[in-house]
C-alpha cells in the first residue's frame, strides 16, 4: 500500500498481538534490546488475556502475531484457530520463519487459519543473513520455511518478506540478487530502512546508512528491477528524503497503524536472595497505539507543519537526528495548483 492509501481511522488499525516472549535469532539491529524485560512483560500475559484481547477486537478483522518470535509461544496455534473462529479475515504473523522449515508445523499453522506471513530475510545468501541474525543456519531454515509455505499454502496464504536495509546489504546489486531469489514465491517484499533504536543504536556507526547516501543506491535498484521480481515497498524513511529521488511513487510505502496491549512494570521491592530472579510486579493491561510509540521515539521539526507529507509522516528517529543532524530534511511544498 502506498502513502496516499494509508488508513486514517482507529477502526482501520489492525491488532498486534504481542505473544512472543523469546527469539531464537539474535539480530544485530533488533529493536527489542532489553530481552529480559520483554520476556517478563509477555510472560505476564495469560492465555485468557490473549483470548480476551482477540474477542474484544474481533471487529477489526485483522490481527498480526508479533514480538520476538511468535511461533515459539505455546499458545500460537490455538490463538490462530480462535482468531479464525472469531471471524478475523486476516490472521498474520511477523516471523523469522525458522519453525516453518518443519512441514508439519507449517501445515498445522495453515490449517488453524494463518493466512498472511511476513518473513524476515535480510540478505540473498547465508553469509549476509546469518551474519545479521548472528545465528548460523537461520538463512537455510527461513528459505526452507518459505518453500514449505509456498508449497503447502498455495491459494490460502499471502507471503511477504521484510528486509532491514543497512550498510551490509544496501548495494543495488545485493538488493537485485535478493529480489531474484524471492522471485514469484512472495507477493511483495518490504525494505525496512534500519531504525536507530534498540540494538540499532549500538551499531549506528557501522550499520546505519545516512539517508542521503542510501537513497541514490535505492534509486539504482528500482531502475534495474526486472519483470518477475516482487514489488518492493520502501518504508521507515521520511518522505522528504525520497521526494523526486528516483523511487517510484507506488513503492514509497508506509507502516500500517496498529494497536497493541502491554503491561506496565510496577515499582516493587527489589529481588531478594531467596528469589533473585523474580520478575517485577505487573500492572493491568494497557491499550497502546503505534502513534504513541512514535511520539516517544521520533521527532518532528517546526518546518514539518508546512510539508505536504506532514499529515501522514511519522517524523524522524531521535537517535538518527542525534547522530546525523537535521540537514537532510526539508518541507516538501504542496503541488502547484493549475
Ligand atoms: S513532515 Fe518533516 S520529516 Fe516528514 S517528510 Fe515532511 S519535512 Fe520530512
Amino acid at each position: 500500500m502506498s502513502a496516499p492509501d494509508r488508513p486514517r481511522h482507529d477502526a482501520e488499525q489492525r491488532l498486534h498481538l504481542v505473544v512472543g516472549a523469546t527469539c531464537n535469532n539474535n539480530c544485530i539491529f533488533c529493536m527489542e534490546e532489553d530481552r529480559v524485560t520483554r520476556q517478563h512483560r509477555v510472560e505476564a500475559f495469560t492465555r485468557q488475556d490473549f483470548e480476551t484481547i482477540l474477542q474484544t477486537n474481533a471487529g477489526r478483522g485483522e490481527v498480526m502475531f508479533v514480538s520476538a518470535e511468535p511461533t515459539l509461544s505455546p499458545w500460537f496455534l490455538p490463538l490462530v484457530a480462535l482468531a479464525r473462529d472469531l471471524g478475523y479475515h486476516t490472521i498474520g504473523i511477523i516471523s523469522n520463519g525458522r519453525l516453518f522449515a518443519y512441514p508439519q508445523f507449517t501445515r498445522r499453522a495453515l490449517d488453524a487459519g494463518l493466512n498472511l506471513v511476513m518473513l524476515s530475510i535480510h540478505g540473498p545468501n547465508a553469509r549476509l543473513h546469518d551474519g545479521l541474525t548472528r545465528t548460523p543456519g537461520s538463512f537455510d531454515q527461513v528459505m526452507q520455511g518459505l518453500a514449505n509455505l509456498a508449497a503447502l499454502g498455495r491459494d490460502r496464504v499471502v507471503l511477504r518478506t521484510s528486509t532491514v536495509v543497512c550498510r551490509r546489504n544496501w548495494e543495488p546489486e545485493t538488493l537485485l540478487e535478493h529480489s531474484r531469489l524471492l522471485g514469484p514465491r512472495v507477493q511483495q517484499m518490504v525494505l525496512n530502512v534500519m531504525q536507530p533504536f534498540g540494538r540499532g543504536l549500538a551499531h549506528l556507526d557501522s550499520l546505519m546508512p545516512p539517508y542521503s547516501e542510501l537513497v541514490p543506491r535505492l534509486a539504482r535498484f528500482y531502475a534495474a528491477r526486472q519483470p518477475g521480481m516482487p514489488p518492493a515497498y520502501l518504508v521507515d524513511i521520511p518522505y522528504c528524503c525520497t521526494e523526486a529521488a528516483g523511487i517510484p511513487e507506488e513503492f514509497r510505502g508506509f507502516v500500517e497503524r496498529y494497536i497493541y496491549y502491554d503491561r506496565k512494570v510496577l515499582e516493587g521491592p527489589p529481588p531478594t536472595p531467596l528469589a533473585p530472579d523474580a520478575p517485577p510486579a505487573q500492572g493491568p493491561l494497557e491499550l497502546l497505539t503505534r502513534d504513541h510509540e512514535d511520539s516517544c521515539n521520533k521527532v518532528r521539526f517546526p518546518f514539518c507543519q508546512q510539508c505536504r507529507h506532514g499529515a501522514i509522516c511519522d517524523g524522524v528517529w531521535r537517535g538518527y537526528v542525534a547522530r546525523f543532524g537535521q540537514a537532510e530534511f526539508a518541507a516538501v511544498p504542496a503541488p502547484a495548483k493549475l
